[in-house]
């Protein structure tokens, strides 16, 4: 067990990062993360389920001189591992957001593009703080690349040309952020950042001016966000279902991160499901090894407890029917009852309006169901039926209760359709699409669409 005498009660700020397919999130992540290691501390990182914990000693060194670590009483940053859709599905999650904090990527050569747009309506619906990312600085013709440097001492070995021609593609950017409603300015400019969005250069290759994204993330978290980061170490612990996932010897697992609290093996949970709750008990808890072994073979250890801001993966009977997106509790001191209501509550909030007669849609987690059903209502498309999971028979059958043609379709994303679905659905008149981009999976549904009205004429 933990000592939890010199508990700290104020948690690491959670960081998602998002953007859109080959902006650089991934390459982002890695790159601070192997920084991070490079640092070469004890400790520089540690590796959590789903997340990466950068305490704020690592970040004052990859900061240099730009951070004076007194100025925080912050403990790091955790950055959620899952760049894209699975962070951004998560994202929703009020009064215990599972991101507290985002960074927007965008390549500084390519702008803005349909996943920025909807990275930026998910940002702007649950009020997360972000900063923006304008990376690939570095493929800026004639780019005189300073490893790890400070944007500005990168600016300084740049020619007036490739400054230029930088500057040029950053306004750009910054054009785009306020024709999405947002004030926006080099952060070095900004002064207030609640009121502006910072944009800050960088690349996520060379890694100059990653000392300054992390400096503007801890100094935001700081300064906006210290009050929510009060937490009780001591309470049951609360936390949001990044995914659920089969792992061989336990069974179906979550993977879990913890945002409040203290969740340890043996205690009873309320997990949301796809039908009612889940009331269950952990069996195992189960962090990675460090970093060097993860990447070579996948083993876990047990641990007996984990606090906030943590990720973890749980092991309990039951978690099969769990949804990546919903809330886990802990029960401890009080009725399940009343656990289990404030879960339904929390999920009551994501309800989908659905219609008489409409499309199926099926999303792997809730806040990309979510995300779905609202870019279905800009596109005027109705939904018949809407929930978490994979293709199953089931889906099938009511799909074809549409009284529609052009509604006999499911729209699944990131799922897959299930084994036992298959002839099902050869032998059903229900059209199927599936893609991982929400964009494109109904851009694909209004051109079969236009196709069939077409036909019929
Ligand atoms: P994601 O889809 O947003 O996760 O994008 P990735 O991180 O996979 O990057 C897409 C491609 O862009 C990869 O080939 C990366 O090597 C490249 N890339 C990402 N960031 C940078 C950068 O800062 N500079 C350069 N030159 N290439 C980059």
């Amino acid at each position: 067990m933990t000592d939890h005498t010199n508990a700290d009660t104020l948690r690491t700020p959670i960081v998602a990062v998002l953007g859109h397919v080959d902006h650089g999130k991934t390459s982002l992540l890695d790159k601070i993360r192997g920084s991070a290691v490079s640092e070469g501390e004890a400790g520089a990182i540690t590796q959590h389920i789903g997340a990466t914990d950068i305490p704020l000693d690592t970040i004052s060194g990859m900061a240099g001189e730009l951070i004076d670590p007194t100025d925080f009483d912050l403990p790091g940053l955790l950055f959620i591992d899952t760049p894209g859709h699975h962070s951004f599905s998560t994202l929703r999650a009020r009064g215990g957001a599972l991101a507290d904090i985002a960074v927007l990527v965008v390549d500084v050569n390519d702008g803005f593009q349909p996943q920025t747009e909807e990275a930026i309506d998910i940002l702007r619906r649950t009020g997360t703080p972000f900063v923006v990312a304008a990376n690939k600085v570095d493929t800026t013709p004639g780019w005189n690349p300073q490893e790890g440097q400070p944007i500005q001492k990168s600016l300084e070995a740049q020619s007036e040309r490739a400054e230029s021609m930088l500057n040029e593609n950053l306004y750009e950017i910054i054009g785009q952020l306020s024709d999405a409603g947002f004030s926006a300015d080099l952060y070095w400019r900004v002064q207030d950042f609640q009121k502006n969005i910072g944009v800050v250069p960088l690349s996520a290759i060379t890694g100059e001016g990653v000392p300054d994204l992390l400096t503007v993330l801890m100094g935001l978290s700081q300064r906006f966000m210290k009050e929510e980061m009060a937490i009780d170490v001591f309470g049951a612990g609360e936390g949001t279902v990044l995914e659920v996932k089969d792992e061989r010897g336990f069974g179906a697992t979550i993977d879990t991160v913890v945002y409040d609290g203290v969740v340890r093996n043996g205690d009873r949970i309320v997990v949301g499901g796809q039908e009612d709750p889940i009331v269950t008990e952990i069996r195992a808890l189960l962090q990675p090894r460090p970093l060097e072994e993860i990447r070579t073979e996948k083993q876990f250890e047990k641990v007996g407890e984990v606090g906030a801001a943590a990720g973890v993966k749980i092991a309990a009977p039951d978690l099969d029917r769990a949804m990546a997106g919903a809330p886990v509790r802990v029960v401890r001191d009080r009725p399940v009852e009343e656990v289990v209501e404030e879960v339904k509550a929390e999920l009551a909030e994501i309800e989908v309006d659905t219609a008489e007669d409409g499309v199926v849609v099926k999303a792997d987690t809730l806040g990309s169901l979510e995300a779905m059903a609202n870019a279905l209502r800009e596109a005027e498309v109705p939904i018949l039926r809407a929930e978490v999971g994979d293709i199953a028979p089931r889906d099938i059958a009511v799909a074809e209760t549409a009284n529609q043609d052009e509604h006999k379709a499911i729209l699944g994303f990131n799922v897959d359709l299930l084994a036992n679905a298959e002839t099902e659905l050869e032998n059903a008149d229900v059209k199927l699409f599936t893609d991982d981009v929400i964009y494109q999976l109904i851009e694909e549904y209004e051109t079969y669409v236009e196709e069939k009205q077409r036909a019929q004429q």
